[in-house]
Formats: structure tokens, C-alpha cells, sequence
């Protein structure tokens, strides 16, 4: 059984004065919700996993936070040494001393914006779970290779050329985010992700087994907001969301994990 997570990725957004307003709010809405479902209010009971993704710089501070919640921290990039002449990069043991369990890999604006290949991908993705880290691997098509028909062979080059046989399925996410969909307001409908999502699951299960096809939970990304959460995670193969604009809210972020618990 895959148990939803609701990531929100920060950017780079927020000082440190907002990102302690924000993260209070959302562990108070989170421990309510957890006490509620499982009287324990200790894992979250039945809700999502929820984690939150913030600049670099806030990663201790938000450690500090977050302490005692559910709420779990990722950051949002990695350097694929462990250390080194790299200036103004954080490696993995580096992320997971400051108390974080997750790092996104991959993002469509680092492959974009900051020349991120799938071969340097290659690299950091074991490099994260190296240091005890669980990585959120990013996948998606450009508008024009949707409308060429190249949706599949981009996703599952990036599937193949980004993910190599030393990586370990326990510690892999898989987050599908069509690149036009990321901050555009224009959300993939949930029959288009989940036939993504089928593929990514299918080429899961043939490269790394069946049980890592079951088991590896696969996000959505792509302007998902409270209004259409529910019906993109109701559908078979999405687990989760990453969430971008509106997790800089906690009222939008929390209403997002509300509406993903329904049932599937
Ligand atoms: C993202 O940055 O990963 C993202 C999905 O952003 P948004 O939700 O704003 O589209």
C-alpha cells in the first residue's frame, strides 16, 4: 500500500520571518488532522505524508520547526559530490545532516534553467540515497514535444538515462511534472497523468521489478491546487502531489492534503 504524499516545493521563495509563519501553520494543521484520524496525532494516521521543500538556507531552521511533527523537510537540489572545490553547491551528507529526509532531483527549471542533463542526473540521484536521503526524480514533457507526440519517448528517456542499476527503489520517488503545466495555471487532466503515470509504473517494474513498480509512489506536479487534487489522486497510479505556487499557503497546502485522501 503507497501512502500519498503532499510535497511542496518552495522555490525560491520566502524569508525567514514567512517560512516560520508558514511551516507553523501547516504542522498545526497537520497535527489536528493526525490527532483526529488516529487519536495518536504521532505518523499522521491515515493522512498523506506531507513534506515541505524550502531555499537551502532554511533548511536548519525549519529542521527546528518541523521538530516533533509529522511534517518532514526535503531540499530541493543536490550536488552529486560529497564534498569539494564546489562553491555555492550542498552536497547529500550535507542536506541530511541539517535534518532533511528528502531532495528533489531533476526539477524542470534545473534542467532548464541551470543545464541539468539526464547523465548528471545519473549521478546525484545515488548520490542522495548514498547519504540516507529519498529522492524525488522529475520527469515531464516540454508543450512542444507533447504536441509532437514525443510525450513517452522524453519520459522514458529520462526514466532510463536519469535512473541507472545503482540506484536503490526504497529510497526513489518519482514525481511526474509536464513541463507546461508548472506554474501555468494549466493542470494535465487526470486521465492524460495517469496514462503518464501507467507508463512510468510499467518501465518501473521492468527495470528494477515488480515490486519496486509497487512499492515506488509516483507524484503529480503541475498547478495542482485544492480544487482539482482530488480528482488527480483519485486515479490509480498517482500518489501523491508536488506542489509549487500553492504550498507557499498553508490553507491552499492543507486543503490539497484533505482533498487527496479521497478514496481510491
Ligand atoms: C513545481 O514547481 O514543481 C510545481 C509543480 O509548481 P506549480 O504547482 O506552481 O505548478
Amino acid at each position: 500500500m503507497r501512502r500519498i504524499l503532499v510535497a511542496g516545493n518552495w522555490k525560491m521563495n520566502g524569508s525567514l520571518a514567512d517560512a516560520r509563519t508558514l511551516v507553523s501553520e501547516i504542522c498545526r494543521g497537520v497535527e489536528d488532522d493526525a490527532t483526529r484520524n488516529d487519536g495518536t496525532g504521532n505518523d499522521g494516521g491515515g493522512i498523506p505524508e506531507m513534506l515541505v521543500c524550502p531555499p537551502a538556507y532554511l533548511l536548519f531552521p525549519m529542521a527546528k520547526a518541523i521538530a516533533g511533527s509529522p511534517v518532514k523537510l526535503g531540499a530541493q537540489n543536490l550536488h552529486e559530490a560529497d564534498s569539494g572545490a564546489f562553491t555555492g553547491e550542498m552536497s547529500a551528507p550535507m542536506i541530511a545532516e541539517t535534518g532533511a529526509a528528502y531532495v528533489i532531483a531533476g526539477h524542470s527549471e534545473r534542467r532548464r534553467l541551470f543545464g541539468e542533463t539526464n547523465a548528471r542526473l545519473a549521478q546525484k540521484v545515488p548520490a542522495g540515497m548514498k547519504a540516507g536521503l529519498t529522492v524525488i526524480y522529475c520527469v515531464g514533457e516540454t508543450l512542444e514535444e507533447r504536441e509532437a507526440g514525443q510525450t513517452e519517448s522524453v519520459v522514458v528517456t529520462q526514466m532510463r538515462e536519469g535512473l541507472k542499476e545503482d540506484i536503490s527503489a526504497e529510497r526513489l520517488v518519482i514525481a511526474y511534472e509536464p513541463v507546461w503545466a508548472i506554474g501555468t495555471g494549466k493542470t494535465a487532466t487526470p486521465e492524460q497523468a495517469q496514462e503518464v503515470h501507467g507508463l512510468i509504473r510499467r518501465e518501473l517494474g521492468e527495470r528494477f521489478g515488480g515490486s519496486a513498480a509497487d512499492e515506488v509512489r509516483i507524484l503529480y506536479g503541475g498547478s495542482v491546487k485544492p480544487n482539482n487534487a482530488g480528482s488527480l489522486l483519485a486515479q490509480p497510479d498517482i500518489d501523491g502531489a508536488l506542489v509549487g505556487g500553492a504550498s507557499l499557503a498553508a490553507a491552499d497546502f492543507l486543503a490539497i492534503m484533505r482533498n487527496a485522501i479521497a478514496p481510491r
